[in-house]
């Protein structure tokens, strides 16, 4: 796909996912952003900083906008939706906690693979994100189990920064984060959809 204008993140949007790191369910969804030059296509190489012990993979579906939303009510949202992508929003853990903002741990180069683009609106309530890594199944959920629906998250972000046509929103990681070591392959799967497949290896 084309490099996006943006993308923004939310956190802990999956309560099973806020529990497993000890975190509570946030009240307004939690954002954050993740730099365009962090992006790599399907097959190319997720590079692990040196200045990090542990790079998780993070599961997710990734909302490509079609129009321009400003302060935008959910359903004119869910209407200027272009496409979903598979997104993996790779995470340097132990930056993310030391550094106590995210920009660093989630903003290294590589650090957003995505996938192809399928084009349409599937149901937002119901797709399912599946990450394997070496084949074996590490994540599974669905957009049902969100704390934060798609159209509803979509218009809070709008009322904040305006949405153009070609950002990405990726709405957050289910359950089962995990680190990733040299040589892994790790899949995020939007089951029907899209996927995204990398290679893991030490930055060079
Ligand atoms: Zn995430």
């Amino acid at each position: 796909m084309n490099r996006p204008g943006k993308i923004v993140c939310v956190g802990r949007n999956y309560r099973e996912h806020a529990k497993e790191l000890g975190n509570e369910v946030p009240s307004a969804p939690m954002l954050f952003l993740k730099p365009p030059s962090a992006v790599i296509a399907s097959g190319a190489v997720i590079e692990m900083p040196a200045a990090s012990q542990r790079v998780d993979y993070e599961g997710e579906v990734g909302i490509v906008i079609g129009a321009t939303l400003r302060r935008a009510t959910p359903a004119a949202c869910a209407a200027g939706i272009r496409g979903v992508v598979a997104l993996n929003d790779v995470t340097a853990r132990d930056l993310q906690k030391s550094d106590g903002q995210w920009t660093r741990g989630k903003g290294f180069d590589t650090f957003c693979p995505i996938g192809p683009e399928w084009a349409g609106v599937p149901p937002l309530d119901a797709i399912t994100v599946v990450t394997r890594v070496n084949g074996e199944e590490k994540q599974r959920g669905s957009t049902a189990e969100l704390v934060f629906a798609i159209p509803d998250l979509l218009s809070y972000i709008s009322h904040v920064m305006t949405l153009e046509p070609g950002d990405v929103v990726a709405t957050g990681t289910p359950a089962g984060v995990g680190p990733l070591k040299a040589g892994d392959v790790v899949e995020v799967e939007l089951e029907g959809y899209s996927l995204v497949r990398n290679t893991v290896d030490a930055q060079a």
